[in-house]
């Protein structure tokens, strides 16, 4: 799938931990929106590094550039009938380790 006809645009997502800035598709940007005004960075997932612009942890209390760590596992365990926990993942600080957001990824 090319999204080379995309606009990426820059967007703040929200973690439990902090935030990060990245640029976003518009239908990642869809997946991410709950139907708040917010965009979270649980909702969107896994996301290319060269995507984040900088994000900001609340234990440093400051911004960083970059992205922040990608940590992810690939269980594909059967959670509940016909439900299979696919993928998790959990941004964190590069400074301090402290968790920016984590994501769970489900089949259905
Ligand atoms: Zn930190």
């Amino acid at each position: 799938m090319s999204q080379n006809n995309e606009d990426l645009e820059e967007k703040k997502l929200l973690g439990s931990g902090g935030y990060a800035f990245a640029k976003l598709t518009e239908n990642e940007e869809i997946k991410a929106n709950l139907g708040v005004p917010h965009l979270f960075l649980a909702n969107v997932g896994r996301l290319a590094e060269d995507r984040f612009l900088r994000y900001y942890c609340n234990k440093c209390g400051k911004e960083h550039d970059g992205c922040p760590l990608l940590v992810y596992e690939v269980p594909n365990e059967e959670v509940a009938e016909n439900v299979i926990l696919v993928e998790k993942g959990e941004y964190k600080c590069r400074n301090c380790n402290n968790t920016i957001a984590q994501y769970r990824k489900f089949s259905q």
